[in-house]
C-alpha cells in the first residue's frame, strides 16, 4: 500500500508474538493483491482496464468494500469518492509535477470522476465502471480496512491486546501489560516532533489525515493528495483532520472526507454522527474539535 505498517501485540511469549505478527503480515499482503491499483494482477486493476467496457466479477470481499465505500460517498455527499482515481494521472506526487495542469486538462479528467457510475450488480457479484476513462482507488479507505482486518484475525486467534497502525491509520484494542491504557499522540501538523496533546484509546480506531505528508509545491502554494472530487482540485482550508470511532475503515474514509468538506462543514456533519468524533487542525494552525472532545479534557490527560 506504499505505506508502513506498524504492529504491536502482546504475547505471552516472544515466539507467540512473532506468529501473531506473522499472520497480520500476511493478512495485510493478501488485501493489498485485492485493492491495489498499481499491480495489473489485482481485481481493483482489472475493473479499472475494463472501464467502459464490461462488468468485471469480483470477490464479495472487494464487492462489499466497494458496497461500502459508495454508502459513505452518499453520506458525505460525494466528499468521498473511490473513482477521485483518474485525476491521479494528473495529480502525480512523485516529483513529476512541477507546473499547474491546465484548467482544460482538469476539466476533462474531473470528468470522469463520479461514484454513480459506479454499477454493482448483486446478482452477479459485478463491478462496472460506466464510462470510459474511469478509474477507482482505495487510497482513502484501504489502509484503514485492511488495519481492521488484522485486528479481528488476530482476535479471532485470541490475541487480547494490540495495535495495527497503518502510516497513522490506528485500531487498538486491549490494554497495555502494565495495565494502562494504550496511548495517542495527536501531533502538531506543522511541527511533527511537537505533540500536542495525548489521548487514551479504548477498543478504537484513531485516523488522520494530513496535507503534510504527500503533497507538491507550485507557485509557493501546498497542493496536497486529497482532491475535491467535485473541482478536481485539491482540498484547502485543513491541515489535518483526525478522526475517532470504533473502526478504522469508516475512520479513514471520514478523515479524508472531512479534508474535503472543509472545518465548518466537516465539523458539523461529524456532530450529526453518533459514535464519531473528530480534531481538525485548520490552516492557521487552530484546533478545532468536535462536541464531545473537549479540549481542557485532552489537556488535563496530556503527559
Ligand atoms: P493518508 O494516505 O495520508 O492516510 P487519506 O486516508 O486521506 O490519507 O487518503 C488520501 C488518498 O486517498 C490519496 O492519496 C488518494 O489516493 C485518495 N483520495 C484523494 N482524494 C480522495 C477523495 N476525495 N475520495 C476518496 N479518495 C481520495
Ligand atoms: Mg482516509
Amino acid at each position: 500500500m506504499g505505506s508502513r505498517f506498524d504492529l504491536t501485540v502482546v504475547a505471552e511469549n516472544q515466539k507467540k508474538g512473532d506468529e501473531y505478527l506473522d499472520m497480520a503480515i500476511s493478512e495485510i499482503s493478501r488485501i493489498e493483491r485485492i485493492i491495489s491499483s498499481w499491480d495489473p494482477q489485482s481485481q481493483t486493476s482489472a475493473i479499472n482496464r475494463n472501464a467502459g467496457v464490461s462488468p468485471v466479477k469480483v470477490d464479495s470481499e472487494l464487492f462489499q468494500l466497494i458496497e461500502r465505500a459508495l454508502k459513505i460517498s452518499k453520506l458525505t455527499q460525494g466528499a468521498f469518492d473511490i473513482s477521485y482515481a483518474s485525476m491521479d494521472r494528473i495529480w502525480k506526487f512523485d516529483g513529476s509535477v512541477t507546473e499547474m495542469p491546465p484548467t482544460e486538462v482538469i476539466k476533462q479528467s474531473v470528468s470522469k470522476v463520479g461514484y454513480q457510475n459506479i454499477i454493482l450488480n448483486h446478482k452477479e457479484q459485478t463491478v462496472f465502471l460506466k464510462n470510459k476513462g474511469m478509474k477507482i482507488g482505495f487510497g482513502a479507505i484501504g489502509k484503514g480496512y485492511a488495519a481492521d482486518k488484522a485486528k479481528k484475525l488476530l482476535v479471532k486467534h485470541g490475541v487480547i491486546s494490540g495495535i495495527i497502525n497503518a502510516s497513522g491509520d490506528l485500531n487498538a484494542w486491549g490494554i497495555q501489560p502494565d495495565g494502562k491504557d494504550w496511548m495517542v499522540a495527536i501531533v502538531n501538523p506543522l511541527n511533527k516532533s511537537k505533540v500536542f496533546s495525548w489521548l487514551p484509546i479504548k477498543d478504537q480506531a484513531v485516523v488522520t489525515s494530513g496535507n503534510y505528508e504527500k503533497y507538491i509545491i507550485l507557485n509557493g502554494e501546498r497542493y496536497t493528495h486529497i482532491i475535491d472530487p467535485r473541482t478536481g482540485y485539491p482540498s484547502k482550508g485543513i491541515l489535518s483532520a483526525t478522526i475517532f470511532t470504533k473502526n478504522a475503515e469508516l475512520a479513514d474514509a471520514l478523515a479524508t472526507s472531512i479534508f474535503v468538506m472543509g472545518v465548518e462543514t466537516g465539523l458539523d456533519f461529524v456532530n450529526q454522527l453518533k459514535g464519531v468524533e473528530c480534531i481538525i487542525v485548520d490552516e492557521n494552525n487552530k484546533i478545532i474539535t468536535s462536541k464531545n472532545i473537549a479540549l481542557k479534557e485532552i489537556e488535563t490527560q496530556s503527559r
